[in-house]
């Protein structure tokens, strides 16, 4: 079978060689041991990186010729350059598979990836065993997305990243979801083909600092809430209805002491209290609809979710 890897590289030019002599080698042996077919390539999409990332990918295309090089006009961010590698490589090979550049990832799984393609599965899943590696604060936020992911009824395979094989098949499926605010992972189970995951402890990066801020990783898990569920509309509903029904019993408690009991001086503390209170969930409310409305936004415009500067 012929294999693709993408890789989206963003100022890894610390890592690139290490990634590049691991990954040749490991392809080296699947070629002569036929598991993989001589055309098999690795593509690496530079997704504007401003160090020497290019130039590296540009060298190793040079090298080996199962080495192939895409590069964006700019940064699109880590799930637009994944696709960007995926939707220009669909065709090309019969299955690809999503890493990142940094060795987090267990290569020596890739075998077990072609195994289960082989077994006739058309995404397989690389899932953390555990995450021993992240810090606490990593891994408690992570943990609390997950629940409240599946508290918004959001079907995710716990764990999982972006590293893991899907068949030319399920690509051409993916190439229909024509969303802008990408959530690759949330997608995936959509498709709802056959899937199997397989187990692997992730490591730390090998060199290095991560892309990813956490204001990018917030906004990341926005959209793996926004993108697939319209219950925190569903919730803005009900917190109005649940504080009208409260707020026609004040009214009848107000009344009740203006008309019988004269005592209608003081409150202001439950004035002020309410105001503030009313204030936040309506601003809060508006917020979470704005989240909605921008989305539309730019999907109404439709631009391109990446751009292709040069391929080679
Ligand atoms: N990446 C990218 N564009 C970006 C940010 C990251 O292509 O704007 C790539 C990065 O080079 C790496 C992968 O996405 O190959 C994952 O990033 P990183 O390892 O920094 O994330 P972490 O593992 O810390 O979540
Ligand atoms: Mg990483």
């Amino acid at each position: 079978m012929k294999l693709g890897i993408v890789i989206p590289c963003y100022n890894e030019e610390e890592v690139f060689a290490e990634t590049t002599r691991l990954l040749g080698e490991l392809f080296k042996s699947m070629i002569d041991s036929g598991i993989i077919d001589k055309e098999s390539f690795i593509c690496y999409v530079d997704d504007g990186s401003k160090d020497k990332t290019w130039a590296l990918i540009q060298k190793a295309t040079e090298e080996f010729n199962y080495f192939k090089g895409i590069k964006l006009s700019r940064n699109f961010g880590h799930q637009n350059a994944l696709i960007a590698g995926l939707m220009q490589l669909k065709d090309d090979a019969d299955a690809l598979i999503s890493m990142d550049a940094d060795l987090q990832d267990d290569i020596t799984l890739i075998k077990s990836f072609v195994e289960k393609f082989k077994e006739g599965y058309e995404v397989v899943y690389g899932v953390r065993e555990n995450r021993r590696t992240d810090t606490k604060f990593k891994r408690g936020t992570a943990e609390l997305f997950y629940k409240l992911q599946s508290y918004m009824g959001i079907d995710t395979i716990s764990n999982h990243a972006d590293y893991r094989l899907m068949s030319s098949k399920a690509l051409n499926t993916l190439a229909d979801f024509k969303e802008i605010n990408l959530f690759i992972r949330g997608i995936i189970p959509l498709l709802g083909y056959r899937s199997c995951s397989i187990y692997y402890i992730r490591v730390e990066r090998f060199a290095g600092e991560t892309k990813y801020s956490l204001k990018k990783m917030l906004f990341f898990a926005l959209d793996g809430i926004v993108s697939f569920s319209v219950k925190p509309l569903r919730l803005i509903t009900l917190t109005g209805f649940s504080i009208f029904f409260l707020s026609l019993l004040v009214i009848l408690w107000v009344t009740f002491e203006k008309v019988f009991l004269g005592n209608t001086v003081d409150g202001w503390a439950s004035t002020i209290i309410s105001i503030y209170f009313i204030g936040g969930i309506q601003l809060m409310s508006i917020g979470i609809i704005g989240e909605y409305i921008g989305r539309i936004f730019e999907q109404s415009k439709g631009r391109p979710r990446y751009i292709i500067d040069k391929e080679i």
